[in-house]
């Protein structure tokens, strides 16, 4: 057995030079990290280094600079493979980020795949991004859209999950790991169920990507979408993971350069993948950016980071459950370093603005996932998310915080 890292978060923070700031005065206790986290040096680095010394188009050029770059693009889709453990690399489509990878799919794969009468299973905590572009499709094919349950502590039922697949259901799209619950849903599990019903399965896992080990293959799903900026990369840059077969079989998404083989006005016959998928030039620097935050994460060991963060939100929860008049919305036994809460008698919005002054960022409102706030009666939540680079004492802040937002407003 390979030894577990620990992490040295004090070395950790000083490599997001954005940490040491203040605002309003106050030490930054930055929280807000499900809508997006800071980039460490190397990030900021690469992004810099490609502009200074290589930037170039990709893929075209016969030149030098153009052979560097296109290198170190190719290298960036190698290490999103080895991040996802995917088979192969042309299994990796660069993407804006997870709601383009979600609407790649469900246009291309769609579009071929799902006619009047099938449906598509998702579930009641998903984002937006992955209910709409369903909903579209379903439109535009005469689908239906169904909806797997969750109980009140927004947990997925599993049974209610299972009895809503059938031979009619095409494709499976889940949350990993809820933006507005931290819930974590047994993916492995429901992939099982989806292939046995028939059913394809992709992955929403813009919020589990970041904070945890990713094994497509051992989880055994078919797609898998992630967006760069959660995981301390760049933002506009992410990833579709599909198998090689599918994305084969899969039409052309966008149309343009790059996607195809050879054109004529008459006919136009398309690339392999992955450049069947990347129309256009792509986000090449932000790609390589990406590249350096996941090895990043990876030489300090996604196991590390998950056991740390998972041990700063039991200690964080437990704080602020001591707190009168607090109501954590999102309870489930298998969660990840989201705490959504509300506070008797005070708006969210209110309470973000005093955290605010504290120094203190958290996200208030809705969350994209307004079926979760109607599900649990509240109109917005607070959300303080956690990273690996928080620690005991900026939870404590933040209790300390939530406790003067209640001082003013009582
Ligand atoms: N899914 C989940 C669970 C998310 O939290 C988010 C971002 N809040 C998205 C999808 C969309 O990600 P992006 O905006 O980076 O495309």
């Amino acid at each position: 057995m390979t030894q577990m890292k620990t992490l040295d978060v004090e070395a950790i923070r000083k490599d997001f030079p954005i940490l040491a700031r203040t605002v309003h005065g106050k030490p930054l206790v930055y929280l807000d990290n499900a809508a997006s986290a800071q980039k460490p040096r190397c990030v900021i680095d690469a992004i810099r280094h490609v502009y200074e010394h290589e930037y170039s188009n990709v893929h075209r050029a016969a030149h030098e600079l153009s052979a560097a770059t296109t290198e170190k693009f190719e290298h960036a889709r190698r290490a999103v493979q080895a991040f996802l453990n995917a088979r192969e690399d042309r299994e990796i489509i660069f993407t804006r980020g997870t709601t383009e990878a979600i609407n790649l799919v469900a246009q291309a794969w769609g579009r071929a795949n799902v006619s009047a009468g099938d449906e598509i299973l998702i579930t009641a905590m998903e984002h937006h991004s992955n209910i709409v572009p369903w909903q579209m499709l379903c439109q535009a094919t005469g689908a239906k859209l169904v909806v797997a349950p969750m109980d009140d502590t927004g947990t997925l039922i599993l049974d209610e999950y299972v009895k809503r697949l059938s031979p009619r259901t095409r494709l499976v799209a889940c949350v990993q790991v809820s933006n507005a619950l931290g819930t974590i849903n047994p993916v492995a599990q429901m992939a099982q169920a989806a292939h046995k019903a028939g059913a394809l399965i992709l992955v929403d896992g813009a919020q589990a990507a970041p904070h945890q080990r990713i094994d497509v293959q051992a989880l055994g799903v078919d797609f898998y979408a992630f967006s760069g900026h959660k995981a301390y990369g760049p933002t506009g840059i992410g990833a579709l993971w599909g198998r090689a077969e599918l994305l084969e079989a899969m039409p052309p998404w966008q149309g343009g350069g790059e996607m195809i083989k050879s054109v004529s006005f008459e006919q136009t016959t398309y690339n392999v993948i992955p450049h069947k998928f990347e129309a256009g030039t792509p986000n090449i620097a932000d790609a390589i950016g990406l590249a350096a935050g996941l090895e990043y994460l990876a030489a300090r060991g996604m196991d590390a980071i998950e056991a740390y963060e998972h041990e700063l939100l039991e200690y964080a929860t437990a704080k602020v459950r001591e707190i009168p008049g607090l109501r954590i919305i999102g309870t489930s036994a298998r969660k990840a370093g989201v705490i959504s809460f509300v506070l008797e008698g005070i708006h969210a919005a209110d309470a973000g603005m005093i955290l605010d002054q504290q120094g203190i960022a958290v996200r208030v409102g809705q969350h994209c996932a307004e079926p979760v706030m109607d599900f649990f009666k509240v109109r917005a939540t607070v959300r303080a998310s956690f990273a690996f680079y928080n620690t005991r004492a900026e939870a404590d802040v933040l209790a300390a915080g939530i406790r003067k937002v209640q001082e003013l407003f009582s």
